[in-house]
């Protein structure tokens, strides 16, 4: 299947999604607003449109891929007529309302529509297991499922909500900052104390693959389920070792924000009857900071 495919918008990952597409041998018509980025593309055999209508008209797949959703709803916007019945895939990243809001315009202009969000980087485009969020339109993107394959072997269908893939996005981003910004923080703690990320390290990964890593799918299936028992480590307990690590933080001259969060945030949950829960039961005030249900 060598259908032909538009690619619109050739920044680093666009440019990345349109050599994906010619090399696994689709035609290939590229458009950017700055002409230029596309000659590299056309040396590799992608021909140039002269105008999103042309981009547009010419691909059974129109991909596009540009900083934001006011870039890409302008430039789609500036198709005309020539939108009437086409089918784009829309890899910008935004938010879930923002995506949401694309996908209603495309149903009012007979546009056919798929979102996405891409969980790489230009370099992984291409790769058998790289992971693109797709959500939207379930009949484009089984129509459309192998020429996907061409710039991400692990394309992921979510659902008929295209706000979906963006959800997902920033939630596994949201997790990698967070996770992130906790490892941090304990490097900041131990290098106050004259100890070397190095010298803390094999201890921080031992504890990632040991006690934070087997714990994910306990606390994900007690989230489920909406019960959070662990009687060996309640929270009434590990609240006091918080307060342990929030002292310790200000005696280090550590920043203390991210162990005053779990402060608060524990004995909220403690106040809503979880003392004798795990560490789990936190869900129930990030999920409802005002307590209701
Ligand atoms: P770049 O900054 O490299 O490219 C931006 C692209 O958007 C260019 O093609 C640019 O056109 C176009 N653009 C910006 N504003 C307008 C506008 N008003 N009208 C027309 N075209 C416009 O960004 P990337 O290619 O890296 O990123 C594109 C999307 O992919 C973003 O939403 C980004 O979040 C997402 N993404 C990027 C990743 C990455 O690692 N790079 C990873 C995952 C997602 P021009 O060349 O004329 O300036």
């Amino acid at each position: 299947n060598h259908a032909p495919v538009s690619v619109i918008g050739l920044g680093s990952m666009g440019s990345a999604l349109a050599q994906a597409f010619l090399d696994a041998g689709h035609p290939t018509t590229v458009w950017n607003r700055s002409p230029g980025k596309a000659d590299k593309l056309l040396a590799s055999g992608a021909t140039r449109a002269a105008t999103v209508a042309e981009a547009v008209s010419a691909g059974d797949l129109i991909v596009i891929c540009v900083l934001d959703y006011q870039a890409m709803r302008e430039i789609v916007g500036s198709a005309g007529d020539a939108l009437d019945g086409r089918v784009i895939v829309n890899l910008t990243s935004g938010t879930p309302e923002e995506a949401r809001e694309t996908a209603t315009w495309a149903a009012g202009r007979g546009v056919r529509y798929l979102d996405g969000a891409i969980m790489a980087v230009p370099d992984m485009i291409g790769g058998a297991d790289t992971l693109i969020f797709y959500g939207g339109s379930k009949a484009v993107c089984a129509a459309h499922a192998s020429v996907l394959t061409a710039i991400a072997g692990g394309g992921a269908y979510l659902g008929e909500d295209a706000g979906l893939p963006s959800l997902y996005d920033v939630a596994l981003l949201g997790l990698m900052w967070t996770t992130w910004a906790g490892l941090l923080h304990s490097l900041a703690l131990v290098g106050a104390g004259g100890v070397p990320a190095s010298a803390f390290l094999p201890y921080a990964q031992a504890w990632f693959e040991h006690v934070i890593g087997p714990e994910i799918p306990v606390i994900a299936g007690q989230v489920d389920q909406g019960v959070y028992p662990d009687a060996d480590s309640a929270l009434g307990m590990q609240a006091i070792a918080i307060e342990h690590l929030l002292d310790a933080s200000r005696a280090q001259q550590v920043d203390a924000g991210l162990p005053q969060f779990l402060k608060d945030r524990t004995e909220q949950a403690i106040r809503r009857g979880h003392a004798g829960d795990g560490f789990g039961s936190l869900f129930e005030v990030l999920r409802r900071p005002s307590g209701e249900c």
